[in-house]
C-alpha cells in the first residue's frame, strides 16, 4: 500500500509539472500570435491625491490579454514569458502604441493626463530604444511630459552605465522615469539621481502594513518619504485599500497613492467618464 501511495504521488507531481510547462509553452506560442493579431488592450487605475479631494493626477496603463482558447491572461504569467523569449521589445512597442491612441483620444476631450506605462528591463538594452520612444512621441504629437516610464527596481541590478546614460537622455526629452515596486530591489540611489528620476513608488507590500502597528514597515516607508523629499521626487503608494492606510500616508506627507480603495483598473470608457 506504501508502495503505491508513493507512486501516486510521484504520478501526480509530473502531472502538475506538465500542465505548468505545456500551459507555458501554449502561452508563449499563442503571444506570437497575440502580438501580430490585436488581442492585447490596456486598462487604467487612476492615481490620486490622497487627501480629501481625491482628485485624479495621473494614470498607470496596465497591460491586459484576452486570448480566444486562453481566455484572460495574466501580465505576471504572459510578461515574464514574453522577456524570456526575446518578445519583450515588440510587447512595449504594442503598449506604446495603446497608450498613444488612448492620449489622442483624451487629447481630442481636451484631457492632458500624465499616464505611466510599464517598460520590460529588457527593451532598456536596445541601443535605439531612446530614439523609438522619442520618434514615436514626436510622430504621434504626444508631449513627452505626458509619458511616464515605469521600470522596476529590481531591474535595475542589471544596469549598466550604457541603460542608465540611455534613461537620462528620455528624462532630458522630457519624458519622466518612475521606480517601480521601490523598496523591494536594489536601486543605486546615485542611479536616482543620474537619471532624473521623477517618481518612486513604494511596493504594495509595504503599504499593506501601514497604519497597523507595523513600527519597521512604518519607519522603512518614512526614510523612503525623507529620501523622496531630499531628492526632490515624487513618492507614490501603490496598492492603497484601506482608509487606516491612506491616513497613514497623509499624516506622513505622501499625497499621491492608487488602489482599489480609490479605483481598480478601469477599461477605457470607463476610465474616460471619470475624467471628463
Ligand atoms: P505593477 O506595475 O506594480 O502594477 C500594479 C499591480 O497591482 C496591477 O496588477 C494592479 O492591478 C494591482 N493593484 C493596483 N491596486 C491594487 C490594490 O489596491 N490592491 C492589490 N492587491 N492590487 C492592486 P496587474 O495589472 O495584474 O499587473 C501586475 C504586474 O504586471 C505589474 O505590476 C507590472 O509589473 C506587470 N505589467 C502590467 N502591465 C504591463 C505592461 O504593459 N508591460 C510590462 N512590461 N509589464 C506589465
Ligand atoms: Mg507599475
Ligand atoms: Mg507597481
Ligand atoms: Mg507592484
Amino acid at each position: 500500500a506504501s508502495k503505491s501511495g508513493g507512486r501516486d504521488r510521484i504520478t501526480l507531481c509530473s502531472d502538475d509539472l506538465r500542465t505548468g510547462s505545456e500551459r507555458r509553452l501554449r502561452i508563449l506560442s499563442s503571444l506570437r500570435t497575440a502580438l501580430a493579431e490585436d488581442n492585447f488592450r490596456l486598462v487604467f487605475q487612476p492615481k490620486v491625491d490622497l487627501r480629501n479631494s481625491r482628485r485624479i493626477v495621473g494614470a498607470e496603463a496596465l497591460l491586459r490579454w484576452r486570448d480566444p482558447h486562453l481566455g484572460e491572461v495574466a501580465p505576471l504569467e504572459f510578461v515574464p514569458l514574453a522577456e524570456m523569449n526575446g518578445l519583450s521589445n515588440a510587447l512595449d512597442l504594442r503598449v506604446l502604441k495603446l497608450f498613444a491612441e488612448q492620449q489622442k483620444s483624451l487629447f481630442a476631450k481636451g484631457v492632458f493626463l500624465p499616464i505611466s506605462v510599464n517598460i520590460s528591463a529588457r527593451s532598456l538594452h536596445a541601443a535605439n530604444f531612446v530614439s523609438t520612444v522619442l520618434s514615436f512621441l514626436d510622430f504621434n504629437n504626444i508631449p513627452p511630459e505626458l509619458l511616464i516610464l515605469e521600470i522596476t527596481e529590481t531591474s535595475m541590478l542589471r544596469f549598466s552605465s550604457d541603460t542608465t546614460e540611455r534613461l537620462a537622455q528620455l528624462t532630458a526629452a522630457g519624458v519622466r522615469l518612475s521606480i517601480d515596486d521601490f523598496g523591494t530591489g536594489y536601486a543605486s540611489l546615485l542611479y536616482l539621481e543620474k537619471m532624473n528620476t521623477s517618481e518612486l513608488k513604494i511596493d504594495r507590500s509595504f503599504v499593506a502594513k501601514l497604519g497597523i502597528g507595523e513600527m519597521q514597515t512604518e519607519r522603512i516607508v518614512q526614510a523612503i518619504l525623507a529620501l523622496g523629499r531630499g531628492l526632490g521626487i515624487e513618492v507614490v503608494a501603490e496598492g492603497v485599500e484601506t482608509e487606516t492606510q491612506r491616513e497613514w500616508l497623509v499624516k506622513n506627507e505622501c499625497t499621491v497613492g492608487q488602489g482599489f480603495l480609490f479605483k481598480r483598473p478601469q477599461e477605457r470608457e470607463s476610465f474616460e467618464r471619470l475624467l471628463i
